[in-house]
């Protein structure tokens, strides 16, 4: 019995998350195979077959694999992933779309978020935004699990993994790509980015003006809070919690924001904290390693100035 991992991609880089996965997967001390789905999606496989300890790639080529459509992709696992012990990817909104509906087909229970696996079928998961951890075991014979890839490091390269091609099935057609509006930065992806400078929603329009020079100087991401988000401020892909991304980066920048439960659940994993808020009782400053108390329009930018000099 293996292990099987859906990797997710962006056509041209593996995603971190998914050597993340790999670590996850050495829990069972199984072989480790990566599925990769795409079109044109070569150069993705020969990434996926050198991240450290995958034994295999299964490599599915297909022109309606081409946006990985949940319903495509959760046929084609159907086919192949009867065999495995375990199919498993990252807690991402792509695997969160194809993973429940392969768990459902196959008649067995779903396992999400897991930040930690502690036997072979034990996982440990938060809940209630992360303020409890939930220790849950599934009888399942195969075991379907998402895991949290902040939880896992990021495994060595350096593999050569074989790559065997597998028949694609064919297209559902239960659903179609229409369009994709995406913002384009050559930030750092907010997921696994060394560096996070996030705001709230005090900073209003000033945002992008205030946070982004700040960003720039550490090569970092931006992140927001919902509330921030839900005004306007800043676009929803960057909000940061636990109805957005959940990020633990070496360094977190929490500028104007009050801590919410909600928004600590998306980053208090983060190695060091720095928050700046004029309350000295914003809760965030509960979480904070290094706390300014200081009206963030005089703070921010006195702080960049400081950080080019
Ligand atoms: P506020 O709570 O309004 O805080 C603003 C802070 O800025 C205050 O602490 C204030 O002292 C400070 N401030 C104001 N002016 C200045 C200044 N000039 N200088 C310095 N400091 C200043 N939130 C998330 O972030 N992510 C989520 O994923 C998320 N999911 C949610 C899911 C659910 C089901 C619910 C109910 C809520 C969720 N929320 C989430 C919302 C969350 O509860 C909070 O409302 C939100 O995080 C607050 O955002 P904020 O800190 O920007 O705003």
């Amino acid at each position: 019995m293996s292990i099987l991992i859906l990797a997710e991609h962006d056509g041209k880089q593996l995603k971190q998350s998914t050597r993340q996965a790999v670590t996850a997967a050495a829990a069972w001390s199984l072989p480790i195979h990566l599925l990769v789905v795409g079109h044109n999606s070569g150069e993705i496989a020969k990434q996926a077959a050198e991240v450290a300890g995958v034994a295999k790639v299964l490599h599915a080529e297909a022109a309606h694999y081409e946006h990985a459509l949940a319903e495509d992709v959760a046929a084609l696992l159907l086919q192949i992933g009867r065999d495995y012990k375990v199919i498993l990817s990252a807690h991402t909104a792509f695997s969160k779309s194809v993973l429940p509906r392969v768990a459902a087909l196959l008649d067995v229970g779903m396992v999400s978020d897991a930040i930690s696996i502690t036997a072979p079928a034990t996982y440990v998961r938060p809940i209630y935004a992360g303020n409890v951890l939930s220790t849950v075991e599934s009888s399942d014979a195969i075991q379907v699990v998402t895991i949290r890839a902040t939880s896992f490091a990021v495994p060595a390269t350096g593999g050569n993994a074989e790559i065997a091609a597998v028949a694609a099935t064919a297209s559902t057609g239960l659903s179609r790509w229409i369009k994709e509006d995406k913002n384009v930065s050559d930030r750092p992806e907010l997921s696994s980015a060394r560096v996070v400078v996030s705001g709230g929603r005090s900073l209003g329009e000033r945002f992008d003006e205030l946070l982004e020079p700040l960003a720039h100087k550490f090569g970092g991401a931006l992140g927001a809070t919902r509330a921030c988000v839900d005004a306007g401020f800043a676009p929803n892909d960057i909000q940061v919690g636990q109805t957005g991304t959940i990020v633990a980066p070496e360094l977190y920048f929490a500028i104007g924001i009050s801590g919410a439960m909600q928004h600590l659940a998306g980053m208090k994993d983060s190695k060091i904290i720095v928050a700046i808020n004029h309350d000295e009782d914003a809760p965030i400053f509960q979480h904070a390693d290094y706390g300014l108390v200081a009206n963030l329009f005089d703070a921010v930018p006195e702080l960049t100035a400081a950080l080019n000099k």
